[in-house]
């Protein structure tokens, strides 16, 4: 035991037994300390188990700080350098999961199972005599002499240790446990949480009845921009929309879910516009309207070309049927006109409600349906090469709880393991 601490339970305490509490606590108990994690929850890893739709997108084949928004991309990539995705790859490997990347660049389990990773991870902290105790929730740490002294919420019981790691995650999905309680801990241990916490990776809403929520399930690709009141494109991404009778959801709406909260949090004026035809400008999409010939706006907007048709506007959105009406209404073009009838403001009208297709968003779905949470401690308040708290020494923090959220693609969990990492080794020094 590290000697200062009053009769201590372990080395290291790890409040928290997500995907960065694991981390942390198998890496300590690897380098030989004895590690007691606690977590409220009856069930382990309740959030691995649901991730990647129940197969567990582990990592992406490409990290870098480009794909996370919250602390300085700066301090983001200092983190996400000490424990790469090759280093991922391997650790994985170590524990018999062999991980196999996909088109989108997101790795898997090859087993396609979540479970593969959950269960192998608790095989590791049982081999690193990581000591789970679960249920049990806590409810405060306190510092004491030589370290701290961290007491169960609700019920008799403390423990006590001369080095905490606090990995209590964020708010999203606060069923699993994770439901913002660790902010509250840390703040007594001298931490602020930035002014704003919201949902991120998160289903957007549009008013009952808006029109696009009558198309609920059809999916398509689009490019969704954030526009500030003066035009700048704030943010823009570029994957499948699905409609829902809510709103939107799918990769592309949810990549765009933080900023767009967090502008709309800023200020009114903010614009959110989707491009039906991902790529094509809108004076490209106008050239190819122009040397269409022989198709009605609803044969052009489906792409329904009579075999054997030389098409000279190639391009053309692809568009389902309902879908391709509802453009064509916005527009206020009848849709069995002939493109060649319309006029110069009809094929303008028709260009925008393809390309700066306005999205009306009223707000989100919230953490019930959030995959992360924007906002948390700063990086700022941590030193990077540890993860060690600058206002407590002897306290670390690792995974959601920290101000980072990334893109879906397996980010948030590369960010855990490499925080989770990053302080279990440092805990354990
Ligand atoms: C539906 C869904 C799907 C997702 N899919 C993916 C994906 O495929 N790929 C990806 O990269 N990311 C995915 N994510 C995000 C990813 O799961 C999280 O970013 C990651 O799990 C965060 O890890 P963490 O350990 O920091 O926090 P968490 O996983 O939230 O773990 C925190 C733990 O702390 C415990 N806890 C909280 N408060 C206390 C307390 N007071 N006392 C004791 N214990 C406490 C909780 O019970 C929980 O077990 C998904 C998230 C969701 C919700």
């Amino acid at each position: 035991m590290t000697p200062g601490t009053p009769n201590p339970d372990a080395d290291i305490l790890v409040v928290g037994a997500g995907a960065a509490g694991l981390m942390a606590a198998i890496t300590a108990g690897r380098a030989g300390r004895c590690v007691i994690a606690l977590d409220g929850a009856k069930k382990l890893g309740a959030k691995i188990l649901v991730a990647g739709g129940g197969r567990c997108n582990v990592t992406h084949h490409a990290v870098d700080e480009r794909q996370y928004a919250g602390s300085s991309p700066h301090a983001i990539r200092n983190v996400l350098g000490r424990f790469g995705v090759e280093r991922t790859r391997a650790f994985f490997a170590g524990l018999g999961v062999d991980l196999k990347q996909e088109d989108t660049g997101k790795l898997f389990p090859v087993s396609d199972d979540a479970h593969t990773v959950l269960d192998a991870l608790l095989r590791a902290a049982r081999d690193a005599r990581v000591e789970l105790r679960h249920p049990w929730r806590v409810g405060a740490i306190s510092p004491i002499a030589g370290g701290f002294e961290v007491c169960r919420e609700g019920e008799p019981g403390s423990l006590r240790a001369p080095r905490v790691i606090l990995a209590t995650g964020g708010r999203a999905l606060p069923r699993t446990g994770s439901d913002g309680a660790g902010y509250d801990i840390a703040r007594a241990l001298g931490h602020t949480i930035t002014p704003r916490v919201f949902p991120a990776l998160v289903p957007l809403t549009l008013a009952a009845g808006h029109p696009l929520t009558q198309l609920a399930g059809i999916t398509f690709p689009a490019t969704i921009s954030l526009r500030a009141p003066s035009g700048k494109v704030l943010a823009e991404f570029t994957n499948a929309v699905l409609l829902t009778h809510f709103g939107l959801s799918g990769p592309g709406p949810m990549d765009i879910s933080r900023h767009v909260i967090g502008a709309r949090l800023s200020g009114p004026g903010v614009t959110i516009t989707m491009n039906l035809v991902p790529g094509l400008t809108p004076d490209r999409l106008d050239a190819a309207l122009l040397s269409t010939r022989g198709l009605s706006v609803l044969r052009w907007l489906t792409h329904e070309l009579p075999r054997g048709t030389p098409v000279p506007g190639l391009a053309a959105p692809g568009l389902p049927e309902r879908f391709a009406r509802l453009i064509a209404g916005h527009a206020g073009i009848d849709p069995v006109a002939p493109v060649t009838s319309l006029s110069r403001d009809q094929r303008r009208a028709l260009v925008d409600a393809i390309s700066r297709h306005p999205l009306p968003i009223t707000g989100d779905r919230g953490f019930t349906y959030a995959e992360v949470t924007a906002g948390g401690i700063p990086l700022s308040q941590v030193r990077l090469d540890s993860m060690e708290s600058r206002a407590t020494p002897g306290l670390y923090l690792c995974g959601e709880i920290l101000d980072v959220d990334g893109r879906i693609g397996g980010f948030n969990f590369q960010w855990a393991w490499a925080s989770g990492h990053t302080a279990g080794s440092a805990a354990a020094k």
